[in-house]
């Protein structure tokens, strides 16, 4: 069970999490992953980037913040000094590593990816003690487990990926005797380390992936993540008033819909439980009675094809192109390979056949560099005008239709532009994979709601047809 930033934002919010766990862990052997108390993780970095620049006072105002917020939450779940001493001497402990992390930063005004990995992953290992003290608080015997010792990863800073032979081999010889004698691991979601001990992050949202990992290691029968909305949608209940909670969806729909900004899954959350099948649910911590969304390997399918809409918005149009780049056969790679480089998530790819033209869409976050990049790779080429322009467009958005079944159903493309057409949503590039379960389209990032709004309706998306 992995519970999300929101699921342990208070005291409040751990208890409610604490006991979900509590009640599974009488039925079965559980293992817990958590993330940081919301906001944390942003708030370590930004303390990074300041002492980055040499100040000083960032860093000790923030972990000062933190110890007040980590013993208050302590004082209100825990009773009784004796049972709250060693979580406290752990959170100093901690604490104190993060002020040598800062102190260091602002001395040498220099952040390495590593350094900036030890930082972030402070939020987690403050959070993982005091969930675990909750469990016992509650009944249960629960113990802080930091992935530094279970998940063992590559040494790409900031976006690690995990190594899965020796990640299975050391969960189960750590976490395995726990749940043996039904102690429940508490897990820091989030870090891994390499194999000579290097701490390392999975990426921003990494918890969930973390989760995955570590169930596919266990060989877990279920994976449930809770976090703070009931499941999988379909579509953005924020833009879409009548959109509902999908009960069943394929692997396949998830990670697209994952990819594509419904935010409820980090992007890699399914990669490790593909092989065998394991289910994962989705589920609201805050209102544990309602049942979710399960995605299995195959999902449920429901007539029509179409299972859910998804935008992603934090998003850059980059275009190479000109008239000169037809027929010049290296263009396509020498792009993604310069986005690949930066490891520059590419969202989007659109060519058309005259060649004159790729665009591509990246996280806005990634456009700068990504288009700085470019603008090195293909100076030569520039300066002799055979790419006549590399341009950005960031006030764009993606949205996409999705769905299993579309493969093979002929009028779902028709359907979804001639919606947009007649609500007068223009479309400025389109991507359909051979695998035909995601219909992708850019428009203008003020047009978004409109066509989401358009194509819901036109696939009856919020009628209640499960
Ligand atoms: N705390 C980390 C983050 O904010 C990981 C996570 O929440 O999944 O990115
Ligand atoms: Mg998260």
């Amino acid at each position: 069970m992995k519970f999300g930033g929101t699921s342990v934002g208070d005291a409040t919010c751990i208890r409610r999490s604490a006991q979900i766990v509590a009640d599974a862990a009488r039925k079965h052997p559980v293992a817990a992953v958590v993330s940081a108390m919301s906001g944390v993780t942003n708030r370590l970095i930004d303390a990074a980037h300041y002492a980055k620049r040499g100040d000083r006072g960032a860093g000790k105002s923030l972990t000062g913040s933190l110890r007040k917020q980590h013993f208050d939450a302590l004082a209100t779940l825990i009773q009784g000094e004796p049972k709250q001493a060693p979580v406290q001497s752990r959170i100093e402990e901690i604490l104190s590593e993060a002020t040598r992390l800062y102190e260091g930063t602002a001395l040498l005004q220099e952040l390495t990816p590593r350094t900036l990995d030890a930082i972030s992953s402070l939020g987690e290992r403050l959070c993982a003690p005091i969930f675990a003290a909750t469990l016992n608080e509650l009944g249960v015997q629960g113990s802080a487990i930091e992935a530094t010792d279970v998940i063992v990863t590559d040494s790409f800073h900031g976006g690690a990926e995990p190594l899965t032979s020796e990640t299975r081999q050391k969960s189960q010889m750590k976490l395995g005797p726990l749940l043996k004698e039904g102690i429940v691991p508490v897990v820091t979601g989030f870090i891994g380390a390499t194999a000579d001990g290097a701490l390392t992050t999975l990426g921003r949202g990494g918890s969930d992936y973390s989760a995955t990992i570590l169930g596919a290691a266990l060989d877990a029968e279920e994976i449930i993540i809770w976090t703070d909305v009931e499941g999988v949608l379909t579509a953005d209940p924020r833009l879409v008033s009548d959109a509902r909670t999908i009960p069943e969806i394929s692997y396949r729909e998830a990670a697209e819909l994952a990819y594509f900004g419904a935010k409820v899954l980090h992007p890699k959350t399914l990669r490790p439980v593909l092989p065998a099948g394991i289910p994962v649910w989705i589920r609201n911590s805050f209102a544990p009675e309602k049942l979710g969304t399960k995605i299995t390997p195959k999902g449920r399918s429901i007539g029509g094809g179409v299972k859910a809409l998804t935008a992603i918005r934090d998003v850059a149009l980059i275009s190479v192109g000109g008239p000169g780049i037809v027929g010049v056969t290296d263009v396509v790679g020498r792009t993604f390979s310069t986005t690949a480089e930066l490891r520059a998530e590419v969202l989007l790819i659109s060519q058309s056949s005259s060649q004159n033209d790729i665009c591509f869409i990246v996280a806005k976050a990634h456009a700068p560099t990504t288009l700085e990049a470019l603008r090195k790779e293909f100076a030569q080429d520039l300066a002799h005008e055979v790419v006549e322009h590399i341009t950005m467009d960031p006030e764009i958005a993606i949205v996409a239709v999705v769905g299993e079944n579309m493969r093979g159903t002929p009028g779902v493309a028709g359907r979804t532009f001639h919606c947009l057409g007649q609500e007068g949503v223009n479309i400025i590039a389109i991507a359909q994979g051979s695998s035909e379960t995601n219909i992708s389209f850019v428009v203008s990032d003020k047009a978004v709601k409109q066509a989401l709004l358009a194509a819901h309706r036109e696939f009856g998306l919020g009628v209640d047809g499960s």
